[in-house]
């Protein structure tokens, strides 16, 4: 981690990094509400260069409970290219998800006008991290499992 990131704004969705390939999470895994999908500009730590990066990715979001689910088998490629290497799914995940930002932060960071040191002023910070296992809704009774 950078020096203590002073986050000036206030915290703003929660966030679940869903670690399965093989769940997309249409439904809210709190509420069972459908999710929707939603474009966010995402703000993480990558741990294996020591710096923050911003990452404009669709997730699916869940509006009652103001959850953003980033899906990992989507999600780590993006990062991979930014890291300069794959990322296996099964590693810990090399990131460290620290919020989202406004329009206008995007629009800034975008076009290159701000440096890393701005970042705490227009980083909106995440107010928790969320884990959730997927309920099976049918079970296999034929003794094969899926691939992965
Ligand atoms: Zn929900």
């Amino acid at each position: 981690m950078p020096k203590k990131l002073g986050f000036t704004q206030k915290p703003r969705h929660h966030v679940f990094i869903n670690p399965w390939s093989d769940a997309a999470f249409t439904r809210c895994p709190k509420c069972d509400y459908p999710t929707r999908l939603r474009k966010f500009p995402l703000v993480v730590h990558l741990a294996p260069v020591n710096r923050p990066a911003v990452i404009n990715k669709t997730c699916r979001y869940c509006i009652a409970c103001d959850l953003i689910i980033i899906r990992r088998l989507d999600f780590d490629p993006l990062v991979g290219s930014l890291i300069g290497r794959a990322i296996d799914l099964l590693e810990e995940e090399p990131y460290l998800p620290l919020g989202t930002m406004d329009r206008e932060g995007w629009k800034q960071v975008s076009i290159g006008l701000l440096t890393t040191g701005d970042l705490p002023d227009i980083i909106i910070p995440f107010k928790n991290r969320w884990n959730f296992e997927p309920v099976p809704r049918w079970v296999k009774v034929d003794g094969t499992k899926n691939g992965n």
